[in-house]
């Protein structure tokens, strides 16, 4: 018989989210959105992750990280979420750009990059989208070429998260191979500041403090070692940071949904307005129970992800990555969805920032793999429907 603590997460992790949400909650929700509204960074809680080690908690410790694994540093991201404070670059910093670095590169790339990622004092963003490929990332057409000792990469990026507030930005370019002439994906470490590397925001519908660019690559010269890993892995390299996107996603669209629910199950046991308070009509209490069991859902799916992830069952790892952001994505949507119509007008008063969640969730249905290439690849994989794209 499989014990019952299979099911629960180990103490150490349970310690971890208390910890993070009383650092949180120090924050909330309404220093998030006073800085987002102001067009401002939270700078501040940032910093305090970086110092307290739980910004790097996934890198490995002699890289300056906690030695823990994915499923750590996603509950921390869904700690934060939870009390008001989702972290958007925790997704690319840490997680994407942290374990391909950590698992592929050099020694001496591994020294340089990773304490700055794992502290917080040298953020580092991920550019794989472009606009003409989109979705289909295997359209891309930012290229490098090699002179001498350098590289030199030209193209376009798109909807870039946080280039203002990192050093570099790990971007996903492709090289020609040599023999057969054909292109191959390639991962470069590029300073934010580098010549030719121009960036500029893309007004978004979308309350955060982080910023969206589009980025102009033109002529960009990088040393030789910018090259993260083996020019010929470049792929199976880009695969191995996108378990952990997909498993942050997730945290991130959970830790919002949790948000979102207790305040609107607060606010339903409070609110009245014929005889008793609106949680005890059932057309308001169903619907939260609903969102309650799809979030809680969510999670598990997530956890279990997470867990494959940290044992190196990468290939269940990715069915189960997939599966649980698309389950958190659409929990979100539908717990956020139902916050806001639990508060009546107040869900859309900046007061109870409850709408401010309205595009956060969405964000999760598109990014980093929408709905529908989800539902391609378990069709796909999965289910052995045929490719349909
Ligand atoms: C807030 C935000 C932050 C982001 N941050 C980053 C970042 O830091 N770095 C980065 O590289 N990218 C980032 N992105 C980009 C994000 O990953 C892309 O927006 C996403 O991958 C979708 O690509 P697209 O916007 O070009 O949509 P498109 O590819 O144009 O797709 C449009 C719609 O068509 C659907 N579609 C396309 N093909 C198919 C098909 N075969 N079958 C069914 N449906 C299909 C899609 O699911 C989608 O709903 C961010 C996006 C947002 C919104």
């Amino acid at each position: 018989m499989t014990s019952q603590s299979t099911f629960t997460e180990p103490e150490e992790r349970l310690e971890l989210r208390k910890a993070v949400a009383k650092l949180a909650a120090k924050y909330g929700q309404e220093y998030f959105l006073a800085k987002a509204r102001a067009g401002e960074k939270t700078t501040e809680l940032w910093a305090e992750l970086g110092r307290t080690g739980y910004l790097g908690v996934n890198l490995p410790e002699e890289y300056g990280g906690g030695g823990g694994g994915i499923g750590d540093v996603a509950a921390v991201l869904e700690e934060l979420g939870a009390a008001g404070c989702p972290m958007l670059l925790m997704v690319v910093s840490p997680a994407i750009c942290g374990t391909v670095i950590g698992k592929f590169g050099t020694e001496e790339q591994k020294k340089r990059w990773l304490p700055g990622i794992a502290d917080g004092t040298s953020t580092m963003a991920f550019a794989i989208t472009e606009p003409d490929a989109g979705t289909n990332t295997h359209n891309i057409t930012t290229t490098a070429r090699r002179d001498g000792d350098e590289w030199v990469l030209n193209g376009r990026k798109v909807f870039i998260s946080g280039l203002d507030e990192s050093a570099n930005v790990l971007v996903v370019a492709r090289t020609e191979d040599a023999k057969t002439g054909k292109l191959k994906p390639c991962l470069f470490i590029v300073p934010t500041d580098a010549p030719g590397f121009e960036w500029t925001p893309i007004p978004m519908d979308f309350v955060s403090p982080e910023t969206q660019f589009q980025v102009f690559v033109d002529d960009v010269r990088v040393p030789a070692d910018s090259l993260i890993g083996d020019e010929d892995g470049g792929l199976f390299q880009l695969f191995a940071g996108l378990n952990p996107e997909r498993i942050m996603a997730s945290a991130y669209a959970t830790g919002m949904a949790r948000f979102a629910l207790a305040k609107a199950t607060a606010y339903a046991k409070e609110r009245t307005v014929f005889k008793a308070p609106i949680g005890t009509h059932q057309g308001i209490a169903h619907p939260l129970a609903q969102a309650h069991i799809q979030v809680e859902l969510a999670r598990l799916m997530t956890q279990k992800a997470a867990a494959l992830v940290d044992a190196g069952e990468d290939l269940a790892a990715g069915e189960a990555a997939n599966m649980a952001k698309y389950a958190a994505a659409e929990a979100s949507v539908f717990a956020v969805d139902t916050s806001v119509h639990t508060f009546g007008g107040n869900g859309l008063t900046q007061e109870y920032g409850m709408g401010a969640l309205v595009g956060g969730a969405r964000v999760m249905r598109i990014a980093p793999v929408s709905r529908e290439m989800i539902l391609n690849f378990v069709a796909m994989h999965s289910l052995g429907l045929p490719k349909s794209y």
